[in-house]
């Protein structure tokens, strides 16, 4: 029996490993004649040719209910499978190095990873993945047997693949095989395949180094989600514990789907707000569906990725859709762009900047932009007429930043006024705590604005400083930690000293092992993946909340997380 430990996601999975990791193999190169040299740049635009169309049909085939930005994603791959920098420079290389296409495209791309390396940026440094996972489909194709991947044909329950990275395509496409799970070499709790694992919820294990190394095909092995464990060959108790464990688990996901109508209050009778996050105008009837009480969070800038931005009457289409869709607030976020979420893939505009999670991004780049901000805050206006619109106004971190935004919305309605458009007058103006110098003076922001919401994905960031989408420092990410939940209920408390609502709308408030906790510290109002949902109502439905405010409130003078845990007891994800 071994034990391995790495970021985990969802819950149980027990099945036989099947090893998918052929990046580990060696590509050997292999001297062409000259007579053969356009015969093999003629395979391999071939299979860079299949390679793209196997990309293309699973885009159009992609079921409904999957995430919006896989099409997106599948775009991308794509367009690098045109990019001259890849497949002209690969054929150069076989042309001029006579060499065969797989150790051409390997070349290739070194020279592209490398190019990437010596640029200190995130962004681009998620676009060398791309590349990697891209370059792997044309290998596929190029080997005499088909892809490993995309050939798995046949039903996959209870095989646990172990695969040096996944992208959230081939996640998708395992889902439709019923594997059990799978572990992943790379990749961290953030990253796109294990939010998409999580809304599939698919039971996977990622950022597990050499996990393709150490576990051997046939192994029987044990994804336990919650702690991140892998366990290689369990001894028969192990194993019996983890079943029984298991069956408990799905037992509990069948009842969830009863709470479905059921209202959101605790057992002591305090009602508690469950909203949704969504990123996409199809995202809406997920929240409809959900019974959300909301939309706590619209990430508006996803309207804005890969494609020519959305005008004013665009977006204004889009929100109101949603207005009228949603029975309680629409919570739209202004463009939250920069950093890691360019505009364009990054292509056209590359952000430079040595650290771009402290650089333009977010409400910074918007007062920059008026071109871009203000019909996007005409859009939302408008839309007002439709529904419980509210604007939220992501990474604010000064007063006079602020300031400008609103003196903005008031120059944006004199014009509606004055143009004789119809919109909301008091359409209530919220913020995003999300920077910890917002959230240490949560009570002046708190005067000055109708609602605010905890952005803990960024507050945990910025507060321990770790980069969030770095999985070497992915271990450090603590959501316990007496900062963050001090920071979290000093928040709170602003709202609550001025009256006004304050909720939380990043990944800590759709996990279920925080709900008491939150729930403890005030927390009323918790915004999250829709799939999340009913996790979370039922941790609501089963807390007491007034004995758990006073283990909370302890929590923050209490620096042992491990006992902090236990008092508050928690659910996992299903
Ligand atoms: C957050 O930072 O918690 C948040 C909800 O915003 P995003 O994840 O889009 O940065
Ligand atoms: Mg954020």
């Amino acid at each position: 029996m071994l034990l391995l430990n790495g970021t985990g996601i969802g819950d149980i999975a027990i099945g036989k490993a099947l090893i998918l990791d052929r990046r580990d193999g060696e590509i050997s190169v292999r001297n062409l004649a000259e007579d053969d040299v356009e015969q093999e740049v003629s395979r391999f635009t071939a299979a860079v040719a299949r390679a793209r169309r196997r990309l293309e049909s699973m885009r159009d085939e992609l079921p409904e209910s999957a995430p919006p930005e896989l099409a997106a994603f599948l775009g991308a791959h794509v367009l690098m499978l045109e990019d001259p920098l890849l497949i002209d420079q690969t054929a150069g290389t076989i042309r001029r190095e006579r060499i065969n296409a797989e150790a051409a495209l390997h070349r290739q791309e070194m020279r592209l990873k490398e190019v990437f390396d010596n640029i200190n940026d995130d962004y681009l440094r998620t676009k060398k993945n791309d590349i990697g996972q891209v370059v792997e489909r044309v290998q596929a194709e190029l080997s005499t047997k088909s892809s490993q991947l995309l050939a798995l044909d046949d039903d996959l329950a209870d095989r646990i693949i172990v695969v040096n990275d996944l992208t959230p395509a081939d996640t998708v496409h395992f889902r439709d095989k019923h594997m059990a799970g799978f572990i992943t070499n790379l990749g961290g709790p953030i990253s796109h395949t294990a939010i998409l694992a999580r809304g599939l919820r698919l039971p996977a294990v990622v950022g597990l180094h050499g996990a393709s190394r150490m576990i051997q095909e046939n192994d029987t092995v044990i994804i336990d989600g919650g702690s991140g464990t892998v366990v290689i060959a369990p001894d028969e108790g192990i194993l019996a514990q983890y079943e029984t464990r298991q069956h408990r688990a799905r037992r509990h996901a069948l009842g969830l789907e009863s709470l479905r109508d059921v209202p959101s209050s605790s057992e002591d009778g305090v009602r508690v707000s469950l909203l949704a996050n969504v990123e996409l105008p199809e995202d809406i009837a997920a929240a409809v569906n959900a019974k959300a009480d909301g939309v706590g969070l619209y990430r508006t800038e996803f309207m804005f990725m890969n494609r020519e931005a959305p005008d004013e009457e665009e977006q204004y289409n889009a929100y109101s859709d949603a207005a009228r869709r949603i029975a309680g607030p629409v919570t739209i976020r202004t463009l939250d762009l920069g950093a890691d979420k360019q505009v364009d893939g990054g292509r056209a505009d590359a952000n430079s900047a040595v650290n771009p999670a402290l650089g333009l991004r977010a409400v910074r780049l918007c007062l920059t932009n008026p071109g871009v901000f203000i019909p996007q805050l005409r859009a939302i206006l408008r839309a007002s007429v439709h529904g419980d619109v509210r604007i939220m106004i992501p990474m604010i971190s000064s007063l006079n930043e602020l300031e400008q935004v609103l003196e903005l919305v008031r120059e944006v309605k004199n014009a509606l006024s004055r143009e004789c458009i119809a919109f909301k007058p008091d359409v209530p103006i919220g913020g995003m705590i999300e920077v910890p110098a917002a959230a240490v003076a949560a009570d002046l922001f708190a005067r000055k604005l109708d609602f605010l919401s905890l952005g803990t994905n960024d507050l945990i960031q910025y507060t321990l400083a770790i980069d969030r989408v770095d999985d070497e420092v992915n271990y450090l990410y603590d959501p316990m930690h007496p900062a963050v939940l001090r920071l979290i209920r000093h928040t709170i408390e602003a709202g609550e000293n001025n009256n006004i609502p304050v909720s939380m709308c990043g990944e800590m408030a759709g996990d279920p092992a925080y709900t008491r906790l939150l729930l403890g510290l005030g927390l009323r109002e918790f915004s999250m993946d829709p799939a999340t949902l009913l996790s979370v109502k039922r941790e609501v439905l089963r807390t007491r909340v007034t004995p758990v405010t006073s283990a909370a409130r302890e929590s923050l003078f209490d620096s042992d997380t491990a006992r902090l845990r236990s008092l508050l007891g928690g659910a996992t994800l299903h």
